[in-house]
């Protein structure tokens, strides 16, 4: 079996000392699209930051194709981890070429501009988000949806080899949250990348998932196919429905 391209081991994390993660044992592969589920609450913020190496762990292994987490310098990780998070903040008053170019920054030196594969980079990652004519828009002046593909584009034109992101399909309509979803199993079948990311719509959720990991309460409450884990039973359970909605039949 392959080497992983992010492992968690054990993985505990802690906000003031109370667990937020207990024992998470994951294993993300490349060409895999991985979908994180839960209530509120159950710790996929959580996780995908300390992932991320933006949260500290306070105990067990993160590894990133096959080293720890922490050995990597910031410019390292970078090549191989982007990341979307939903507190990016209010957008500066860059364009949205500007800001999207950003993700190229590692890759170039202090006194490094663009090269030509930097601008195919950014090309296709605003073709991709259906960002064509947008190019020189301000970003302080796009809708939340224009503003969450802007961000999706970035972290996509980083090329890194593993993508987290937290609610990439939050904030869009319809047909951009199928376009984001196309996207990134495209990147997963196509280019081997290994994608984890959180969602709440489960139906996105049953389609392009590879493998769902389901959190509840900071723990793994299990994870395999969908077909294996959207069972009525599993989800009546860990969301807590009302008696009188059911997943009865849901896969
Ligand atoms: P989810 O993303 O599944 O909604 P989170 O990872 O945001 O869950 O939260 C997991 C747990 O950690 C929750 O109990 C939440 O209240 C707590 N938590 C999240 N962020 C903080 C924080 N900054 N300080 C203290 N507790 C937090």
């Amino acid at each position: 079996m392959s080497v992983p391209v992010l492992e968690a081991e054990e993985l505990c994390a802690a906000y003031h000392q109370k667990p937020a993660l207990t024992g998470i044992n994951i294993a993300v592969y490349g060409g895999e699209l991985a979908v994180l589920i839960g209530p509120n609450g159950s710790g996929k913020t959580t996780l995908l930051k300390t992932l991320g190496g933006l949260l500290p762990r306070s105990g067990g292994e993160i590894r990133l194709d096959g080293r720890n987490l922490h050995e990597y310098t910031r410019r390292e990780r970078a090549s191989r981890l982007a990341y979307l998070f939903q507190d990016a903040g209010t957008p500066w008053s860059f364009t949205v070429r500007e800001c999207i170019a950003q993700g190229r920054f590692f890759r170039q030196g202090w006194f490094g501009g663009e090269n030509a594969g930097d601008r195919e980079a950014v090309e296709k990652a605003i073709e991709a988000a259906g960002l064509d004519g947008f190019q020189e828009r301000p970003v302080n002046e796009l809708s939340g949806g224009e503003y969450q593909r802007v961000l999706i584009a970035r972290a996509v034109a980083q090329e890194a080899s593993c993508l987290l992101l937290d609610e990439p399909a939050a904030n869009l309509d319809l047909k951009y949250q199928y376009r984001i979803m196309e996207l990134l199993k495209t990147l997963t079948r196509e280019k081997g990348r290994a994608v984890l990311v959180s969602l709440h719509e489960l139906g996105l959720a049953r389609l392009y998932a590879d493998t769902i990991i389901v959190l509840e309460g900071g723990r793994v409450a299990a994870q395999g196919k969908p077909e294996h884990i959207l069972t009525g039973e599993l989800l009546n359970r860990v969301f807590d429905l009302p008696e009188s909605v059911s997943f009865k039949a849901f896969y």
